[in-house]
């Protein structure tokens, strides 16, 4: 049963199956594209190919390989392992969140260089977050005060400094919420 081509007009759309060939452009390496088991319809007038979603996939994955870049679907396992959203790993990286989007969507391939800086965050997440204190000095001096004031007020008793639920606390409790606060801002401290 053959389907009307949209390129001839001829009724001559028949689906194929098996190995499909495909000679990709000049800047990818390595030749011929070939998948094995594909299925594509081909029109047997002019030739015309109409290939699947899946088919389209399997050679984007191979061009993404051939040039030694990240795949749409493999920069998308990477930002979910961080267990981040596309703004904050746009942020992480230090790009657009548009730019990023179109990287993980496949509707534009990052360059060597930002791919290089998606395999460093895959394989070491806290460099980048050592990376933002660096950038970022006050944002460990306010979180050093934060907890010494929380500690001070905590060892003077006063109830506003170990929040909203200090009054309704036993001494015992009260105690044991002030160790763990010294406990926490030495921590801090030595970060
Ligand atoms: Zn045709």
């Amino acid at each position: 049963m053959s389907e009307f081509c949209p390129i001839c007009g001829h009724e001559s759309v028949e689906t194929r199956s098996g190995q499909f060939s495909f000679e990709p452009p000049e800047n990818i390496p390595g030749g011929m594209i070939v998948i094995e088991n594909a299925q594509w319809q081909e029109c047997s007038e002019c030739g015309e190919q109409i290939l699947p979603p899946e088919l389209l996939e399997a050679l984007d994955k191979v061009r993404y390989q051939r040039l030694g870049l990240l795949a749409p679907d493999e920069i998308k396992a990477i930002r979910v392992r961080a267990g981040l959203n596309q703004t904050e790993i746009a942020q992480k990286l230090g790009i657009g969140e548009k730019t990023y989007t179109r990287w993980e969507s496949g509707r534009s391939i990052q360059n060597r260089s930002s791919d290089t800086l998606i395999r460093l965050f895959d394989q070491n997440p806290e460099l980048f977050e050592r990376l933002d204190v660096q950038r970022n000095p006050q944002r460990r001096e306010q979180i050093q005060n934060y907890f010494h004031q929380l500690c001070s007020g905590a060892m003077q008793q006063k109830p506003c400094a170990v929040a909203a639920h200090g009054d309704e606390l036993s001494m015992s409790d009260q105690q044991q919420l002030t160790e763990c606060l010294i406990l926490l801002s030495n921590i801090i401290k030595v970060l």
